[in-house]
Parts: structure tokens; C-alpha cells; sequence
């Protein structure tokens, strides 16, 4: 199980020639490949050792059965390439193998995962006491926010505890309150206006009419950016009202939080930064691999507080170094997760990052005028960061088919979604591998097919 030097260097070797022509492999590689019938993935684990060549290449089958969301012609749900630079991080993560679950043992680590969040609060100007953690997405994010949410302000479980949501909350928000222990009626779903953004005067309303009834309304919840239509939430409005009301207002910045980094971002995610908690999907609007989220807390105390436990078999490494990660969320025993982003940060430096999230932003200002331009395409609504929908003027069935159309050449990959009932296409501009020529090469597909 400890491999010499030499078998070291021949396996680091092959896996490298692997990720190589993975990588180099990406430009033309087709763009889903789920027709393929799946080969043998089951078999159980031989008594004798194998070799590694034939499993790499077994794990190159399995890879390829997939939908392509590494590549450049990924254009479905949230498109995260996955940073290169955030592989090598793992690979040096998993290796040197320090435990920092809570921050005693290795304290250097630890601080350097806590240089990251601190630099995602300032970039959410949000004040000297806040902090938060890395988890492994939005999801479990959401379910720490809105457990420290009703600690703090409803002091425990308390059947009154009430939730305002619109139907372009993501699902994540139901099934955090779900497993949190609220029923159904804890959830209240507020009507959105023309454009899907959440209507706070009727959020205000249905608040004081709950309050007056008994109920206690602690949650609100704006969306910078939704999953389907990446609409953005007034979200200073919905900060005034959370202030007003005594509420915790939570931010869900998963897919726009890194436009933050961008002039045009700020702008359209003015009012996040007064949020109570933020949660943010590195591996969307990062690039990162996925299983890379983040809750920011404007006061961490409130998220430690919701969070901290103890035992005795602890009682080694109860130092005080810095909060420990295992205070802030659920987990004990966690991967390293900082070094997969605070490298390619400090590698890359973040004007790269900004200037791929303008890129973006150009790339998908470009292609919704060009959707929007089609007469065999309808685009029913503006574009807020880098997600544009559009149906066929036909109905459902046909855009249905359209969609069908588009992925069946293997070229791209859309997912769809429905908006207000009707059967929609996305198209989402994000991968760090996206560039001109691929969102070209998507419109050109897209408005052929649409024109048959
Ligand atoms: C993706 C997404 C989530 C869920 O995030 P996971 O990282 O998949 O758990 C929540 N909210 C929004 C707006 C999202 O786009």
C-alpha cells in the first residue's frame, strides 16, 4: 500500500499522461455522449492487485459516458469547468493529508483557509466580524444558514418559525427547512412580478398578516441570481424589509456570487452585502470543481454559536487558534478544502478571474441579442448575469424537440427548465474554457436547428 519512489513516479507518470490528454482532449470532444450503452462499471474489487493502466483505463470509459461539463460547448445547468490549478490543489491536499476539522493540529493550514474566506467576505464587504466556512455546496450551506437563523432568533425548533421564499427559490431552501424539522406550512411562497423577481411589498404584507395570526416570520430568503433564469432579487429592498421586520435575510448568491468581482456584477447584486448570510457556489461562478461552496455570515458568533459542540476525546487540541471549521457547520472530519481555492487565487491572481467573468458577461450579452434576434425563437425575458432563455414560437412539443435537436448533435449541451409553466431552453455562458468561437459554434447550432 506504500508504493516505492520508483512505482511512485511511474503511477504519478501515468496519471499525469491520463489528465493530460483528458485536457488536451477537451477542445473537440463531443459534447454529451449518454446513447453509448454503459459498460461494466460494477465489478467488485479482485482479492489480487490490478494494474493500474487497465483501471485508468476503465475510469476513461466511465468518464466518457457522461455529459462533457469539463469542456468548452457545456452550456446546461451551471457550467464549471474545473480549475486545473484546483486538481493539482487537491492532489497536494489529500497527500500531505493534515486534519482540520478543528484548528490545533495544524494551525498554518487552517489560517490559510480562513485568508480565503476572509478575502470572500471583504469581497462582499461584509464588516470586520463576519467569517463562515467552506462546505461542499450551496445546499449544505443553506441548511447552516437557516439552522443559525432559528437559533438566534427563534432560540431553538418552534412549529411558528416562518419562511419566505418565491417559486424561483431554489429547492434547496425547502429541503434544508425540511431536514431542519419544519412542515410544509413553515414555507411561504411570495409572488414574483413580470420579470420572476420576488414582490416585496407582498412579502411585506404576507410577513405582518403571518405575525398577526401567531406565526413568527424569521426567514427571508433573495435570490442573486436563480437556477433557472438567473434572476437576480431586488435585493436592497428585500434588506430594508428583513431590517424592518426583525428578520434574517439570506442571500442565495450560489450561481452569481463571483460576478461580485466584476463593475457590472456589483451593480446588478447591489444589497447582497447587507445580508445575514450569503451562500456561494465556487464551483459555479468560480470555475472550480464542483464540491466547492461557501456561507459567509455577517456574524460569525451567530454561526458558531448555532454550531459549536464538544467531547472529551477533543480536549488535546482545545486551543484557541482560530475558530475552528468544525464549529461553523455540521462537519467534523472534512477534506482540506481551502488550498483548491486560495492556489489557484494566488496563482492565477484575481484579475484573471475577473477578466474571464467579463468575458462572460460579454460573451452572453452577445448571444442573448442574437437569440433574441431569431424569428424562429422567442426570448421572453432580460438577462441579468449570464443565463438567457428562449422557447419555439410552436408551444411546449416543439420546443421540447428543439432541445432534442440542439443536444443530439453532441456539439453543445443545454439543459432546459419551465418558466411559468412553459417548457424553456437555457443557454448559460460560464466555463473558463468558453470563449468566442464556442458561444459562435452554440448560436449556429441552435439557430439551425431552430429554423427546421
Ligand atoms: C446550484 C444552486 C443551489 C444549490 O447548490 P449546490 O451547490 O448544488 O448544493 C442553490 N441555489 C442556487 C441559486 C443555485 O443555482
Amino acid at each position: 500500500m506504500e508504493p516505492d519512489r520508483e512505482t511512485r513516479r511511474e503511477w504519478t507518470a501515468a496519471t499525469t499522461e491520463f489528465v493530460e490528454n483528458f485536457v488536451a482532449g477537451l477542445e473537440n470532444a463531443p459534447a454529451s455522449d449518454l446513447e453509448r450503452r454503459p459498460g461494466d462499471f460494477g465489478a467488485p474489487p479482485p482479492e489480487e492487485p490490478g494494474e493500474l493502466g487497465d483501471l485508468l483505463a476503465r475510469f476513461g470509459d466511465a468518464t466518457a459516458h457522461a455529459v462533457e461539463t469539463a469542456g468548452p460547448r457545456y452550456f446546461g445547468y451551471f457550467p464549471a469547468g474545473g480549475l486545473y490549478t484546483s486538481g493539482l490543489a487537491d492532489l497536494l491536499a489529500t497527500i500531505v493529508n493534515r486534519y482540520t476539522g478543528v484548528a490545533g493540529p495544524a494551525p498554518g493550514l487552517v489560517a490559510l483557509e480562513h485568508s480565503v474566506i476572509r478575502w470572500f467576505c471583504d469581497l462582499f464587504d461584509l464588516p470586520p466580524g463576519a467569517g463562515g466556512v467552506l462546505t461542499t455546496g450551496a445546499s449544505v450551506a443553506t441548511l447552516s444558514a437557516l439552522h443559525a437563523a432559528r437559533e438566534d432568533l427563534l432560540g431553538g425548533p418552534d412549529d411558528r418559525g416562518t419562511i419566505y421564499v418565491t417559486e424561483h427559490t431554489h429547492y434547496c431552501v425547502a429541503k434544508a427547512a425540511r431536514v431542519a424539522g419544519f412542515t410544509a406550512d413553515a414555507i411561504r411562497v411570495v409572488p414574483v412580478d413580470h420579470a420572476l423577481r420576488i414582490d416585496v411589498g407582498a412579502a411585506a404584507e404576507l410577513i405582518r398578516a403571518d405575525r398577526a395570526r401567531g406565526r413568527r416570520p424569521f426567514f427571508l430568503v433573495g435570490t442573486a441570481g436563480s437556477t433557472s433564469t438567473g434572476t437576480v432579487d431586488p435585493l436592497a429592498d428585500l434588506a430594508d424589509l428583513a431590517a424592518a421586520e426583525g428578520l434574517w435575510f439570506h442571500a442565495d448568491a450560489a450561481y452569481g456570487g463571483g460576478f461580485r468581482l466584476t463593475d457590472r456584477g456589483r451593480a446588478v447584486l447591489r444589497g447582497v452585502e447587507r445580508a445575514d448570510s450569503i451562500t456561494f457556489d465556487p464551483h459555479k461562478s468560480l470555475f472550480l470543481p464542483f464540491g466547492t461552496g461557501v456561507l459567509l455570515v455577517r456574524d460569525q458568533q451567530r454561526l458558531r454559536a448555532a454550531h459549536t459542540a464538544s467531547g472529551a476525546y477533543l480536549q488535546d487540541f482545545n486551543v484557541d487558534v482560530g475558530p475552528d471549521f468544525a464549529d461553523l457547520g455540521p462537519e467534523l472530519t472534512r477534506e482540506y478544502r481551502g488550498l483548491r481555492l486560495w492556489l489557484p487565487l494566488h496563482l492565477h491572481g484575481v484579475a484573471a478571474f475577473r477578466d474571464q467573468l467579463d468575458e462572460k458577461l460579454d460573451l452572453s450579452e452577445h448571444a442573448h441579442a442574437v437569440l433574441a434576434a431569431d424569428e424562429n425563437l422567442v426570448v421572453p425575458l432580460p438577462r441579468d448575469l449570464t443565463v438567457s432563455v428562449f422557447h419555439s414560437p410552436g408551444g411546449d412539443a416543439a420546443t421540447e424537440l428543439l432541445a432534442k435537436r440542439i443536444n443530439a448533435t453532441q456539439r453543445i449541451y443545454l439543459s432546459s427548465t419551465r418558466v411559468a409553466g412553459r417548457f424553456t431552453i437555457r443557454f448559460v455562458v460560464l466555463s473558463h474554457r468558453t470563449h468566442r468561437p464556442h458561444v459562435d459554434e452554440a448560436l449556429e447550432v441552435i439557430r439551425a436547428a431552430a429554423r427546421v
